[in-house]
């Protein structure tokens, strides 16, 4: 594999790409660049492949889950989302628990094995909410797993709180809380983020509830916001960050790139969806400059299927859930379904000649799951 590898890259900085990753070593940000600019998406393609092969074999995971957005009330209103909204404004919602505990209910007749939550920044929801919350969905189902609020949500409760970030989630472990999604990151970039998300968090911010999650034995995801007025160094100096935390802590079992959807947001996207080959150069970039992160994710939902599909052997190897109720990528736009059966996403997978394992967000399949 390794001699193949090196016989069909042609392109000479990708040949040196090539036998860094062979021997384990780090590239640089000036190798990101390059690959975020390249027409050789064939040979990226062998090199990602190469090392998703390296760290996973055939396997490719997915879950079946469902979306708890519970409010989309939100104080920030960043110019690049669709989601939120002022109080008062006549799409503006926040669930009860009593709303909650149905829609999970259901959610579990479907079969369900995890809910993933996330939604704007309240002032009027405390912690008692969150915590009763949390309580709530693991007294429906024990085993159910919760994948739970962005470090911008953990930065807004502990001020609004007046506690630590570490307290809340030692207190949200406590009420049943499994992992973190890797939401809020954007883009670190300061010159850019303070255009598409001037009162969010910053990515300095951002790094420090991670590690403060990863030293308390939490696993995160990392997620990376393109497609909108970032430019190739924004994304390489991105994925170095991730990287520099990732060697400090371990702690990112994740990294998912989402692709920006401008619909009923302030911010034009680049290009009104991405095209083949920005998805191909992203995401096979982003699996060879994070070879110290496991697990690289390409959403169904935010890519579509057919796209999702064929990153498969570009570098992915997480193609996402059923995502039942999902709200945040349709309210801008996304055209895909709001949810996927589990025997679609499978179909997907082993029309791709892999093998679909369904997991959920820790990757430890559990003892009833098809394998
Ligand atoms: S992106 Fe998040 S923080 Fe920003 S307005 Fe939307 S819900 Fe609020």
């Amino acid at each position: 594999m390794t001699e193949y590898l090196l016989n069909i890259i042609q392109d000479r900085t990708l040949c040196s790409v090539a036998e860094k990753v062979i021997q384990g070593i780090a590239v640089s940000e000036a190798d990101a660049v390059y690959m975020l600019t390249s027409d050789h998406i064939l040979e990226l393609g062998a090199i990602a492949h190469y090392l998703r092969t390296r760290l996973h074999g055939d396997r490719v995971f997915y879950g079946v889950n469902m979306n708890l957005n519970y409010t989309n009330v939100c104080e920030l209103r960043c110019p690049l989302c669709a989601f939120s909204c002022d109080e008062g404004d006549e799409k503006a919602y926040t669930l009860s628990l009593e709303e909650i505990e149905e829609k999970v209910s259901h959610a579990v007749t479907l079969g369900i094995d995890e809910v993933h939550i996330v939604g704007g920044l309240n002032p009027r929801l405390r912690l008692d909410y969150f915590e009763e919350m949390l309580r709530r969905i693991k007294k429906i189902k024990s085993d159910l797993f919760i994948v739970g609020f962005t470090a911008t949500e953990y930065d807004y409760f502990a001020k609004v709180n007046g506690i630590s970030v570490e307290d809340i989630f030692r207190r949200f472990i406590d009420a049943g809380l499994g992992s973190l999604p890797g939401g809020g990151a954007e883009i670190f970039s300061p010159s850019v983020r303070n255009i598409i998300a001037p009162k969010k968090l910053s990515g300095k911010r951002w790094l420090e509830v991670m590690k403060t999650a990863h030293l308390l034995g939490i696993r995160t995801n990392a997620t990376m916001l393109y497609n909108h007025i970032e430019k190739p160094e924004d994304i390489a100096d991105h994925l170095s960050q991730i990287r520099s935390l990732q060697n400090e802590t371990g702690g990112f079992k994740t990294f998912v790139p989402l692709p920006y959807h401008d619909a009923g947001t302030w911010l034009r996207a680049k290009r009104s969806t991405t095209t083949g080959f920005d998805d191909i150069r992203l995401y096979a970039a982003s699996r060879i400059f994070l070879h110290n992160v496991p697990h690289l994710k390409g959403l169904w939902m935010y890519l579509g299927e057919k796209m999702a599909q064929v990153l498969l052997c570009f570098g992915v190897d997480d193609i996402g859930s059923t995502c039942h109720y999902e709200k945040v990528v349709h309210s801008a736009g996304a055209k895909t379904p709001d949810y996927g059966t589990e025997s679609y996403l499978r179909g997907l997978i082993g029309n791709a000649g892999l093998k679909p394992v369904r997991t959920v967000s820790d990757y430890q399949t559990a003892k009833n799951r098809r394998t």
